[in-house]
């Protein structure tokens, strides 16, 4: 028999092999073939005569499949979601199928170890240690060696005597880690009225097991994860698997306390920092349906769950959920995918949801239930405006005098207050004030960015590093590089200078290097012993810190500028999310946005709390420029070592584009970083009508031309970074 084997490999697609005699293989095993010289891990795709022409290879020269493993195998809708993503992102089969394997030693059988059961007949010489011993092990249980010691209060000496007196008998024992059951009904909340409509309707979309998408969109503090739980809740009773996925792996250690709060105990935890032990078990327990609930990054998608029953992805507009490396997908997109497949239902959850979820409301195809209020009767913060033009603040200062007095009100209060600038270091730009030379990065087309408390330049987007030199490169001045504009750091230094007996901290991935540090901040900030927290996004998202009433963004027009689509949908949703931060609890919260554009319809929206008349006016603009989700979008990437090289592969490209109607090649064009970590960079744009596959474009155009070697090409399917 002939089968066809998808190898985790970036190959055009699986590969034939024989099935020896006496094997059987069924779609989904996992097996080992030889690929050149090596062995390697695979899945049966499906059998060979599936396919309607039979392959050109010569039957004599396949080879054979070498071993079929222990594992569970792989689910038809897990395949056919490999094939899904595969297709739709344009890449090949086994990059995506590498993302299911990420565990591969979850692959080998579960490792055993030794226990021991009593034996047949009792030893010669019977003392009280080797008694309490026996008496142990009279339930029948196997038990190690160093459980048997622990449990019977004796040394090990005295197991492993009894064993060699052959008092007892040896078994067998898998070492998996056991992993605990969320308990439906641990600790039931009383949910608001709104809440509780909204439970009910998710309880009920669990209940239906059919595929549908449910927007959860409450305001924040609203209680939307508390909410959701009740789904959750009903998944557990049904006795079904729940994936929930999470933008950032900072926001799993709050999202743990509260689950294990509600379930009695904590979700299995999946994403790139857990550690290679854990990842097998969880990858073994997920297969084998012995963990009920994952709660993960993007990744956690591709887990091999044979029965899963409801996906949530929370904070559903984050921009973290696309991944911009190998396989490039959009982790809620694909969420969407996988509930169709497996004919489940998914929850969309945020308080300020993508422009895309919101026109799938509003065209039918999801779902939305609301909650408009916060919890336990605290209000929606106060947002105004700050004129920067006319509210200047001092020369070399960036805090307007607005926003130093209601700083200073709140401090003489006693209540805490967050200052959020989405910059880290000290400056984003350092200059000579002699000859005006900027520092840029070697590798990279952006600035050097002065981290004060390093004293480094850094590169932000290739990691280079140098430390801030005494003379000008160029002109030689001494003593003449300044930073110019303000980074986290630097607004610290202001806030130090006037407000010298306040508690400041700063809240940046420089700060920050750990799950731990940021928790123990988190912690600081709850029992009040922060006044002044400063901060980079990290602080903007999913905390709740009751005593913080006042929120100043330094910079509100920050993420406005460039070339991207998305720049004020994303713009509002930040400063929404930052502006949620405040009055959360009993005491109402207010917001101050230092901006140069007063007049912007995000900053309108936000002052005016009108989300929706934002979204209507930006609706419109996309849709008359036929843009996302109006029009579909895709990006073609070249890069080398070789400037030339690349700019010619992308113009004899651009040649070769088939005409189509209702599509449009824009470029190509050098990216906005032209050059990243020494490759040089050209970018094309396809934009194209819903109605084309886009895909089936791509690939017609891409399979006409080679670019040279030393050109990589990349495709972007749906791009959200436009760097
Ligand atoms: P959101 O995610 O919508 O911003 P959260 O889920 O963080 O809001 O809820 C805000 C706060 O209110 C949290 O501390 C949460 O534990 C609490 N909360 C929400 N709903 C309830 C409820 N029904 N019972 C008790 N506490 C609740």
């Amino acid at each position: 028999m002939r089968i066809q084997v998808l190898i985790p490999l970036p190959l055009d697609g699986p590969y034939d092999y024989l099935v020896p005699t006496g094997m059987i293989c069924a779609p989904g095993d996992f097996v080992t073939v030889p690929l050149g010289r090596r062995q390697v891990t695979g899945v049966v795709w499906r059998a060979a005569a599936d396919r309607e022409a039979p392959p050109k290879l010569d039957p004599a020269k396949l080879k054979s499949v070498t071993a079929r493993l222990d594992a569970p195998p792989l689910a038809p809708v897990l395949m056919s979601f490999v094939d899904w993503v595969a297709a739709y992102t344009l890449a090949p089969p086994g990059s995506v199928l590498a993302l299911v394997i990420r565990a591969p030693d979850a692959l080998e059988p579960p490792r055993l170890r030794t226990a021991y059961l009593a034996g047949a007949a009792p030893p010669a010489r019977l003392t009280p240690a080797r008694q309490r011993v026996l008496d142990v092990l009279l339930d029948g249980l196997p038990r190690t060696a160093a459980e048997l010691a622990q449990e019977a209060g004796v040394g090990s000496g005295v197991v492993k005597g009894l064993a060699a007196a052959n008092a007892l008998t040896t078994v067998s024992r898998p070492v998996d880690l056991p992993f605990p059951e969320p308990v439906a009904d641990f600790v039931e909340l009383k949910l608001s009225p709104h809440q509780a409509d909204a439970a009910k309707a998710m309880r009920a979309a669990v209940a239906e097991a059919q595929f549908s998408v449910t927007l959860l969109d409450g305001v924040t503090g609203s209680g939307k994860t508390e909410t959701y739980f009740e789904a959750i809740a009903a998944a557990l009773e049904s006795g079904k698997q729940t994936l929930i996925l999470l933008p950032e792996i900072a926001l799993t250690v709050q999202f743990l306390d509260r689950f294990a709060a509600r379930f009695g105990c904590l979700p299995a935890v999946w994403h790139s920092e857990i550690s290679k032990a854990m990842r097998r078990s969880t990858w073994r327990a997920v297969a084998t349906g012995r963990v009920r609930v994952v709660v993960g990054a993007r990744s956690a998608l591709f887990l091999p769950f044979p029965d899963l029953g409801l996906i949530i992805v929370d904070e559903e507009h984050e921009q973290a959920f696309k991944q911009e490396e190998g396989v490039i997908y959009h982790a809620r997109d694909m969420a969407v995918v996988r509930a169709s497949l497996g004919k489940l239902p998914i929850i969309l959850s945020s308080a300020t949801p993508s422009l895309e979820t919101l026109t799938n409301v509003h065209q039918g195809r999801y779902r939305r239930l609301v909650l408009p209020r916060r919890h336990a009767g605290a209000t929606l913060p106060t947002i105004e405006a700050v004129d920067m033009r006319r509210d200047k603040p001092e020369a070399g200062s960036w805090l307007s005098p607005p926003l130093v007095t209601a700083l200073r009100q709140n401090l003489t209060k006693g209540e805490q207050a967050m200052l959020f600038l989405n910059r880290r270091g000290y400056a984003p730009l350092t200059l000579c004030r002699h000859c005006g030379h900027r520092m840029k990065s070697p590798d990279s087309s952006s600035w050097l960015v002065e981290h004060r408390s390093l004293n480094q330049l850094v590169c932000h987007h290739s990691g280079f590093s140098m430390p801030k030199p005494k003379a000008c490169p160029a002109c030689g001045a001494e003593d003449s590089l300044v930073g110019c504009g303000p980074g986290v750091e630097r607004v610290a230094e202001e806030a130090a200078r006037l407000f010298p007996d306040a508690q400041i901290t700063v809240m940046s991935s420089d700060t920050v290097r750990s799950p731990g540090q940021a928790q123990d901040i988190l912690e600081r900030m709850n029992r009040g012993e922060i006044d002044l927290l400063i901060g980079t996004q990290m602080i903007a998202k999913g905390h709740h810190f009751p005593g913080l009433t006042l929120v100043g963004v330094v910079d509100a027009d920050l993420g406005l500028g460039g070339g991207d689509l998305r720049a004020a949908e994303r713009t509002f949703q930040l400063l929404a999310q930052v502006a949620g931060r405040a009055g959360r609890d009993q005491r109402p919260g207010r917001v101050l946005l230092q901006t140069y554009m007063p007049d912007h319809e995000v900053m309108e929206a936000l002052v005016a709390g009108d989300r929706d008349v934002f979204f209507e006016a930006e609706s419109h603009e996309r849709a008359a420029l036929g843009l996302p989700p109006f029009g579909r979008l895709a990006a073609v990437i070249l890069s080398g070592p070789d400037a030339g090289g690349v700019e010619r592969a992308g113009r004899a490209l651009a040649r070769a584009a088939p005409l189509a109607k209702g599509v449009n090649v824009l470029g190509p064009a050098p990216a906005p970083f032209a050059l990243l970590r020494g490759r040089h960079r050209h970018r094309l744009l396809i934009k194209t009508a819903r109605s084309i596959n886009l895909q089936a474009y791509l690939t017609a155009w891409l399979s006409q031309v080679a670019p040279p070697s030393n050109v990589r090409v990349t495709i972007d399917i749906d791009p959200y970074s436009f760097l």
